[in-house]
């Protein structure tokens, strides 16, 4: 049986409880897991922080840029309302022919002057015939009866100026923006058109007065979405219809202004979108700048950030790496240095020939298994085994020899031994001890006889023992301890029944009873 009493210093025993040890190793691959979470989580919240920053300025900055060019347009289109309405008033008082002409020419090109967005003033008879414009020759030709604007001052009383798509001019060739107006008779009959041309130019200008990047844009727009003046200016896209984006399709459909971020369906580049729907004339302002340069400064922050962080993180787990190799070699030696601690334990607690315990664990566990019948008034038994006749084995097959048969009946006292408190002990030279906790004599009595006819049963051959193999003889002794007895007392009992045996004998148990000390039972075959 291996019977080790644990120390108190022991690690495995702390006041009976069993200690549980720290997953150090798992404890720090999840802290360091929780830093790289954390870290990374941190750049995350703070990217996402300042990009949602960086976009809210644009979108302020979209919403004051739609809002100025809208203020400029309507600006542009009242001063050239103001003059045609005062035009048309005049007109309406004093008609026009061959009298007022020269006058009104005069008039149209003081005012084309005094506003340098205008291109000209026109004015059309009820037939679309030039009658009088600001410059100075009239223009020959068939006239304008086909203009969208002519026609709608043809079909509309309204006397509310219109804004027409983009023609260029049959005048010069310019693209001019129409402002027009219906001239009446003193009746209210339908007389001609009076019609005011905006420069396109004139908008390119103003526009390119906003820094804007280059994959940006402003234009300025019908309600029905008619394109009118654009920057960047790309002669193709005049007069398009831009009713079907989303600006005109989704967005004005609710708002009268806003932002919105949309991917263009032509470039697949994302766009931030300011649009203004001015409240006095049927357009519409946007102002558009790309996603990708209003977060440039973003991006090269979240780059310089993320190298930082990856940084970092591949610091803190290169260092937990070399941290958790630390504490598995600092494991590995500890279990090497329990081992070995054992393996001492061992060496300095059982007898290398035999394996069996030693004398002084034996006197350990005695003394550990005598206070515990003492407190459980439990009997203990206790075996004192000698080989017979070993000096003349010794003599006659050598000490080698010797050694193995005492190994032999080792094995012997160790087959006989069934219950784990049991506890076998080569107690010195060729005698051994059996110490049986909780067995009374009849008990250690019957274990005795077992040991001895296993002994036996291994026919070892003694030519000089008397029945030619080995023999042992063993002396026996159990009590109920108390608190007076000692345990020399105990071992001195069992040997004196060993001497008695030997006396009377050998190859026999015998038993020193408690009732009267040197009353001896004897057993043989
Ligand atoms: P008895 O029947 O009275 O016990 O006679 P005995 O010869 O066995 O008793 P004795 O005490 O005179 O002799 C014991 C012998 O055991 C003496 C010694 O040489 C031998 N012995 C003791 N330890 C060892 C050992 O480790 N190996 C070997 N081979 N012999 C040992
Ligand atoms: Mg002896
Ligand atoms: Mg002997």
């Amino acid at each position: 049986m291996s019977f080790l009493p644990i120390s108190p210093d022991d690690p495995r025993h702390a006041n009976g409880t069993a200690l549980k040890r720290l997953p150090l190793r798992k404890a720090a691959v999840l802290f360091i897991a929780v830093v790289c979470v954390c870290l990374c989580g941190l750049l995350y919240l703070q990217l996402e922080q300042s990009r949602r920053h960086d976009l809210a300025v644009a979108e302020v900055a979209s919403a004051n840029l739609t809002r100025a060019v809208a203020q400029q347009a309507e600006d542009t289109f009242m001063k050239a309302d103001l003059v045609l309405t005062s035009l048309a008033d005049w007109l309406q008082m004093d008609g026009f022919g061959l009298a007022q002409n020269p006058q009104l020419q005069k008039m149209f090109a003081r005012r084309v002057q005094a506003l340098s967005q205008l291109h000209g003033i026109f004015l059309f008879d009820r037939n679309g015939q030039w009658v009088v414009t600001s410059f100075e020759d009239l223009p020959r030709g068939p006239g304008v009866a086909d203009r969208e604007y002519f026609l709608f001052h043809q079909q509309n009383v309204s006397s509310v100026a219109h804004i027409g798509p983009p023609i260029r001019s049959r005048t010069n060739g310019e693209w001019i923006i129409p402002v027009s107006k219906r001239v009446n008779d003193k009746q209210g009959n339908f007389q001609g058109v009076l019609l005011a041309g905006i420069k396109m130019a004139y908008f390119d200008q103003f526009f390119k007065s906003f820094s804007i990047d280059e994959e940006g844009s402003i234009a300025l727009a019908l309600t029905d979405g008619t394109l009118l003046a654009r920057r960047p200016f790309v002669e193709a896209q005049i007069g398009l219809s831009l009713a079907k984006g989303e600006i005109f399709s989704k967005y004005l459909a609710g708002a009268m202004s806003g932002t919105a971020m949309i991917t263009s369906v032509l470039d697949g580049s994302v766009r931030l979108h300011g649009f203004r729907q001015l409240d006095a004339y049927p357009l519409v302002v946007t102002a558009a700048s790309s996603r990708d340069s209003i977060l440039k400064g973003w991006y090269d922050t979240a780059l310089q950030s993320s190298l930082i962080v990856a940084l970092v993180v591949l610091g803190v787990g290169l260092f937990g790496w070399v941290f958790v190799r630390q504490v598995r070699v600092g494991e590995r030696v500890e279990r090497d240095l329990r081992n070995a601690k054992e393996a001492l334990k061992l060496i300095a607690t059982h007898d290398s020939l035999t394996g069996l315990a030693n004398r002084r664990l034996f006197e350990q566990a005695l003394a550990i298994e005598f206070s515990r019948d003492v407190r459980q008034s439990r009997s203990l038994g206790l075996i004192m085994l000698d080989i017979d006749y070993f000096k003349r084995y010794n003599d006659a097959y050598g000490h080698v020899a010797g050694d193995h048969c005492l190994a032999e009946v080792a094995n012997a006292v160790k087959s006989c031994c069934h219950r784990p408190v049991d506890l076998a002990v080569r107690y010195g030279g060729e005698e051994f001890a059996v110490l049986l906790p909780d067995t009374d004599i009849h008990g250690t009595l019957v274990v005795a006889e077992q040991i001895r006819r296993s002994v036996m049963a291994r026919n070892i051959n003694h030519s000089d023992a008397p029945s030619g193999f080995v023999t042992v003889s063993l002396g026996c002794h159990a009590f109920v301890p108390t608190r007076l007895d000692s345990t020399e007392v105990f071992i001195e009992r069992a040997d004196a029944a060993l001497y008695q045996a030997k006396h009377s004998g050998r190859n026999r148990s015998a038993v020193l009873s408690m009732e009267g000390v040197g009353e001896l039972m004897r057993y043989d075959r």
